[in-house]
């Protein structure tokens, strides 16, 4: 079976083509700038990649591109467009509706539509994805939908609740939501298997690190908590966004600088964390190389990020009552030896210590716990697409 894999952001539409009975990614690609003029970057296999422009004024004209490429002579990996049986998409938000993958129907679009008020710069882009497929592909090729909230949906109220008055959950559905819930799935998932237990039976701590960054603590299966909130602003220091900050901070920056709330929107999501402490960049291994140069700020934003990794795995442990795996994932959890050595430094009496020399490891599945310490430390390359694929396939039969 063939499934098509989509993640449409508002200008751009990434896709990968998975041949499922050889698990396998036959090609994939970007369209980006759509409706500004247009350009498709496409990798078939092994083949050097292909760059072209091409006007793409919306969506419909990106798939209709993807579809062009995917069957061409030159570029293309399958010989007709009916091939593709099924289409997963990536979609930011599922609100409380979803508490997991769904095949996209009438009912299903208008909850996905509905959630837009929850994330307003995401949805929408998914929105067009799934409206461009069913228009380009017909109504015999399911869509299914995917979540980055789903997966947190089993967290307690206790977890979940702000302390606002109550109304605000009635009135606005203002909650904790979580996001990455696809991958914290699959490296919970990875994880048992490498520990040759079920998961129903482990207590884990899931820290996506990347340019968003956040962290789940899974028990049994479950998530019972994680640090993205309401928005993915919330939690850890990231690349450019803040992470939890006192509330009061905000009002009194738009008070003292004179930001509109747009502005101060902007201030916190795009011109903070990382990037906003080092005043230098939001990328990691910039901020790496100059606090090994001796750059004082940028060493603050390493050490702030490898703290309150440790602050939140503490709080894990304790919520759980324990712990028997950590993972590290993402950009930065997968590549970063620094960090994971540095947020789990000192907790040796916890029963968490990793092996200096299997640490030094980037982007493969690894457990890299120091011997004689109980609690297993993995890195876990994640697969988000993968899980699209997988779920597709589940649910369309
Ligand atoms: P992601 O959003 O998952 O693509 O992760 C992006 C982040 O991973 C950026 O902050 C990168 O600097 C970081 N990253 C990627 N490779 C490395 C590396 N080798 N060492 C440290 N950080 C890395």
């Amino acid at each position: 079976m063939k499934v098509l894999v989509i993640n449409s952001g508002s200008s751009s539409l990434k896709y990968q083509l998975y041949d499922m009975s050889q698990e396998k990614v036959l090609a994939k690609g970007l369209c980006e700038r759509i409706g500004i003029d247009g350009v498709l970057k496409h990798k078939a296999g092994d083949k050097e990649q292909y760059v072209v422009n091409h006007t793409m004024k919306d969506h419909n004209d990106a798939i209709k591109l993807v579809m062009d490429i995917l069957v061409s002579k030159e570029h293309g990996v399958i010989d007709s467009v009916s091939e593709i049986e099924a289409c997963g998409h990536r979609v930011a938000h599922g609100g409380e509706y979803f508490t997991q993958s769904a095949i996209i129907d009438d009912k299903c679009l208008e909850a996905i539509t509905d959630c837009i008020a929850l994330a307003p710069l995401h949805n929408p882009a998914a929105v067009m994805g799934i409206k461009a497929c069913q228009n380009v592909m017909g109504k015999d090729v399911k869509q299914v939908a995917v979540f980055d909230t789903a997966f947190h949906q089993t967290m307690p109220e206790k977890a979940f609740f702000y302390p606002v008055p109550y109304e605000m959950y009635e009135k606005y559905k203002v909650r904790k939501y979580g996001f990455h819930g696809t991958s914290h799935r699959f490296v919970a998932q990875r994880a048992a298997a490498m520990l040759g237990k079920p998961l129903e039976e482990l207590k884990l701590i899931t820290c996506h690190l990347g340019n968003g960054s956040s962290i789940a603590a899974v028990d049994g299966g479950r998530c019972v908590d994680t640090t993205m909130g309401f928005t993915p602003l919330d939690g850890l220091i990231m690349g450019t966004r803040t992470g939890s900050l006192d509330p009061a901070i905000v009002t009194f920056i738009m008070e003292k600088e004179g930001y509109s709330p747009k502005e101060m929107n902007d201030f916190v999501n795009k011109r903070s964390g990382l990037l906003g402490i080092s005043q230098l960049s939001s990328d990691l291994r910039e901020v790496e190389e100059a606090a090994n140069q001796g750059n004082h700020k940028a060493q603050i934003a390493l050490d702030i990020l490898c703290y309150q990794i440790k602050r939140y795995i503490g709080s894990y442990i304790a919520a759980m009552g324990g712990v028997d795996g950590i993972v590290f994932t993402a950009g930065i959890g997968e590549n970063s030896a620094t960090v994971r050595a540095k947020s789990l430094e000192g907790l040796e009496k916890l029963g968490i210590a990793i092996d200096p020399e299997k640490n030094q490891v980037r982007g493969k599945e690894v457990n890299i716990t120091r011997e004689g310490f109980p609690v297993q430390v993995m890195i876990i390359p994640t697969n988000e697409e993968w899980v699209i694929a997988k779920d597709t396939v589940n649910l369309v039969g």
